[in-house]
């Protein structure tokens, strides 16, 4: 199947240009104004944007956690993906206790097989190097194509670690090619102040905010940056929340550490003010870090413009509102910490970043897909429009309304974070590897189509 998608606006990181794009055996094969070649079809792109598919470098697909599982698995979290614009996703494989990492791939990849309709590939999330994984076991895992390795640094006797664990596992990292994720926000402290908090009786979902204060992540991004700097390893730090953390990085940066930042769309739009919500409704904005004060609206704004943040992510972890979120209406603690988003990233950013003016579109591309394809070994087969990368693509019409919200969006989440907003700006259709997965607002390829990427080393391109 070849496709020519003819006189679309060209539109990746760094260019911005009026061409026709011929995508044959999955791969984009040329890029030209008036390409005369021959194509199974031809597709009229005037006046939309033809975007590098978007690439979330965390989301948690069908994950056990909080006594619950997340609702979206890889079929309905991958169409919400395609339908939002994104055609390939980092998932974070769970290291479970006493678990060799081969385990827990080996479970991971059969959640995914057979199910997946975009490009997917695995960072490992170490929880055990005592009982479970070793050192040398961690260390061979790039030759998979496993080339991160997540530590959480919150969530104590759940998934947190210690710094004995995350400081190996960055001197591992060092000499095996692969980036560090942290989780950086002080498991041990929020832990008394949870415990404190419910001792007082306060056990509404705004609690799940308040003992959870910024300074707790402003304290592990910097314990994480420092310790990288020791060990030699390369930083990402997830979901940066709040000036406390962009303040450590953006310092890091400036001291050509190898240290790098993402937020997710939800911390531009979300506040603490959320939580408070009447009712149990404030269990929907209940994920960690929390939803911060709205002054740190404009920080992040100002973060992911001048690169101290270099990629948004969703870190989509979906709970129903009603049976999963409700199971701690007595008790913020055992609320299911995530939410969906998945399918909203690049509508959202496009309309409140470029509309409203606060990044261009280039920086928009960049964030979305270049700059998660680049550090996570994805690069350049994934993350731009060029010749010999891999035929994913968005069309992306500038002009189209689009309301969110749950009745509309495709996870199977019984809720939206951002409930009846209308954007302008929508995508159109959604090729992965030449295959058109969406269109037309319908979802047009069978399960199966996407495929397990085996990622290059950190700062090592991933050819074709
Ligand atoms: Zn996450």
């Amino acid at each position: 199947m070849s496709i020519l998608i003819k006189g679309g606006r060209v539109v990746t990181a760094t260019d911005d240009y009026v061409a026709d794009v011929y995508v044959t055996d999955e791969q984009i094969d040329q890029v030209g104004r008036s390409l005369e070649v021959d194509a199974d079809r031809v597709i009229d792109a005037a006046g939309k944007y033809v975007l590098p598919g978007c690439i979330d470098p965390h989301t948690h697909l069908d994950m056990p956690f909080g006594g619950t599982v997340t609702i979206d698995d890889f079929e309905s979290g991958h169409a919400s993906a395609a339908f939002g614009g994104t055609t390939c996703h980092v998932d974070f494989c769970i290291q479970g206790k006493g678990q060799t990492f081969g385990e827990a791939l080996d479970t991971w990849h059969a959640k995914a097989n057979g199910k997946a309709l975009i490009d997917y590939g695995f960072h490992i999330a170490v929880t055990d190097l005592l009982a479970g994984g070793t050192l040398e076991e961690l260390a061979s895992l790039p030759e998979q194509g496993i080339t991160s390795y997540k530590l959480f640094m919150a969530y104590k006797n759940v998934l947190q670690v210690d710094d004995l664990t995350l400081f190996q596992a960055m001197q591992v990292a060092a000499g095996s090619g692969a980036l560090v994720m942290v989780h950086a926000e002080n498991g041990d402290a929020i832990d008394v102040l949870v415990r404190e908090a419910l001792g007082r009786g306060e056990t509404a979902p705004i609690h799940h905010a308040l003992t959870r204060p910024p300074e707790l992540e402003g304290e592990a991004t910097n314990r994480a940056i420092q310790l990288a700097r020791i060990a030699g390893s390369p930083l990402y730090v997830v979901h940066v929340t709040c000036k406390e953390a962009v303040e450590p990085i953006r310092r890091a940066r400036e001291l050509g550490w190898d240290v790098w930042g993402e937020t997710c769309t939800q911390y531009f739009f979300r506040s603490i003010d959320d939580l408070a919500r009447p009712g149990f409704d404030g269990a929907k904005y209940v994920y960690s870090p929390p939803a911060r004060d709205a002054s740190n609206h404009a920080v992040l704004w100002d973060a992911v413009r001048t690169d101290a943040l270099s990629a948004i992510s969703t870190d989509h972890c979906a709970f129903l509102w009603d049976g999963q979120k409700t199971l701690g209406k007595d008790d913020f603690t055992k609320i299911p910490n995530g939410a969906p988003g998945l399918e909203d990233r690049l509508v959202m950013i496009h309309h409140f970043g470029v509309n409203e003016g606060r990044i261009g579109l280039n920086r928009m591309v960049d964030l979305l897909a270049t700059q998660p394809a680049k550090l996570f070994g994805l690069y350049p087969r994934k993350g731009t429009i060029a010749p010999g990368a891999d035929g994913d693509i968005v069309i992306f019409d500038p002009a189209k309304e689009h309301t969110l919200g749950a009745a509309s969006h495709h996870s199977k989440a019984d809720y939206n974070l951002y409930e009846g907003m209308t954007v302008t700006g929508a995508p159109e259709l959604t090729m992965v590897r030449g295959n058109v997965i969406v269109e037309g607002g319908q979802l047009v390829a069978e399960p199966g189509v996407g495929q397990f990427v085996k990622r290059a080393r950190f700062g090592e391109a991933l050819s074709s």
